[in-house]
């Protein structure tokens, strides 16, 4: 069988131990030694690793590359931020049924493997259809559960949802805690998405994990932030709520983007749904730090808006900000369309307070093609960054929260770590040179410093480019590799 050997990497494991010279053999899709004095044998592959660090492939459990991998297989934006594994279905969003899109990805694979979450919304909406603005009956959450299951079945590793969006912010708790039952019983977590993440995120995360405390689901709390003016500087007061409730036995976990500026819809910013009462849309604005923290990025009906902030748009039209956001509002609802906006509205010290917590995960949030630089950049952006630069972790802390964090959320025991049996996911950079280089105005530029990424034991990057390879997987709770 093909082996290859790296010689004089420096291995950080992804269990956060120190950094330790070691050579690694991989033999067919597997780590089959690591020692410090493995031989080349004959004909076998050798890669130099001097000066670079050997980490478990990065995972990133909250990412949009749904769409995107129909037609863009080879994925560059994800395996150049060294990422070998994604799970899609985030925020309560998934493809139904989920069979077709797996079996379709499994004929025609990605560079990368893949994992997929049901998502709440989507499974919502086959029930309720466009009578989707109430609480769901009894037997409309029966059948809910339902199609939970069948998901599950199909493949799927747990339960997303995204509260906070039009669809699903009209379900109760109660239907939320019935299909994530459905997904405990399959061994599934819970990721979502929560209520609010502004005004009223406590009251959110107290329903959270009163889903997971009733449940018994363990929870994966997406994009941890606190997102308005009157929570900034709350993460203390936050991240003692969540231990308070790790203590009582809750297995609560978090992932967290590198960025101070979120990526979604335009309506997003109003939780009381007001999107025309003058009154309610003063208080968004300024509960995002005014109009001007707020971008269009994507207009369909009037592409001019694009890449302005609301407040530059209000005076070029000579109306005032709440004016220009009713007038957006309407132009989308009249072409059955939502602008996307980027929202600068998190502030640096509660970022750097949830980094730091040992349970909190990096994830992207991003994709393929995405028009946030999240999208290519994050897991080179926290080691260039938060590593190198601000000293917020040290790296071997940084590679556990790209690694065996969240493949422990999932419950994966052969990804996400360095040790002989492990499936050989791994991914090899410069930690003097790794770094993003995407920005709002050029979201899909390119990371450096990655250098080499192998998957399920095959080079899928090669410094610069993909090498076309597409040993991607479609990965389960329980998936026999
Ligand atoms: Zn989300």
């Amino acid at each position: 069988m093909k082996s290859i050997l790296i010689l004089h990497a420096q291995v950080a494991d992804g269990t956060g131990a120190p950094l330790r010279k070691l050579n690694v053999r991989i033999t067919g899709d597997r780590i089959t030694a690591i020692a410090a004095d493995l031989k080349p044998q004959p004909g076998e592959q050798i890669i130099d690793a001097k000066g670079l660090v050997l980490a478990p492939g990065f995972i990133d459990i909250h990412n949009h590359s749904t769409d995107g991998l129909e037609s863009d297989p080879l994925a560059e934006s994800q395996i150049s931020q060294g990422i070998t594994t994604i799970v899609l279905g985030a925020d309560g969003d998934s493809p139904w049924p989920i069979a077709p899109y797996l079996a379709a990805r499994r004929a025609n694979p990605p560079s990368l493997n893949i994992a997929m979450m049901a998502g709440h919304a989507t499974i919502r909406e086959q029930i309720m259809g466009k009578d989707f603005r109430r609480v769901a009956t009894q037997d409309e959450i029966t059948k809910m559960t339902q199609l939970a299951e069948q998901a599950m079945n199909e493949g799927a590793i747990g339960l997303s949802s995204g509260l906070e969006y039009d669809v699903a912010s009209y379900s109760s708790t109660d239907e939320v805690v019935a299909e994530a039952k459905v997904a405990a019983a399959h061994g599934g977590f819970y990721m979502t998405h929560i209520r609010d993440e502004g005004d009223k995120s406590f009251s959110a995360l107290d329903e959270e994990i009163a889903i997971g405390e009733r449940a018994h689901i363990p929870i994966e709390h997406s994009h941890i932030k606190l997102g308005t003016v009157s929570v900034w500087h709350k993460a203390p007061e936050y991240i003692r709520t969540i231990e308070a409730a790790r203590k009582r036995g809750i297995d609560f976990l978090a992932d967290c983007y590198p960025y101070d500026a979120w990526h979604s819809n335009i309506k997003v910013i109003m939780p009381d749904k007001q999107y025309e009462n003058p009154a309610s849309v003063e208080k968004a604005l300024s509960d995002n730090g005014g109009a001007q923290n707020i971008t269009i990025t994507e207009f369909k009906p009037n592409h001019s808006y694009e890449n302005h902030n609301i407040a530059e748009l209000a005076a070029t039209n000579h109306i005032t900000p709440v004016e220009m956001y009713i007038r957006i509002i309407r132009e989308g609802d009249a072409a059955n369309t939502e602008a996307e906006v980027i929202g600068k509205s998190m502030i640096e010290p509660d970022i750097k307070a949830f980094y730091q917590q040992p349970w909190v995960m990096v994830a992207s949030d991003g994709g393929i093609a995405s028009e946030h630089p999240r999208g290519a950049g994050t897991f080179p952006r926290v080691l260039g960054v938060y590593v190198r630069e601000k000293h917020w972790l040290t790296l071997p802390e940084a590679v556990r929260k790209m690694t065996s964090l969240p493949a422990q959320r999932i419950g994966w025991k052969d990804r996400g770590v360095i040790r002989e049996g492990a499936i050989a996911d791994l991914t090899l950079f410069n930690p003097k040179t790794v770094l993003d280089r995407s920005t709002f105005a050029k979201p899909l530029e390119l990371s450096i410093g990655i250098e080499k990424v192998i998957v399920n034991g095959q080079l899928v990057w090669d410094s610069t480019h993909a090498t076309g390879s597409r040993p991607g997987r479609v990965l389960e709770l329980t998936h026999n590799p």
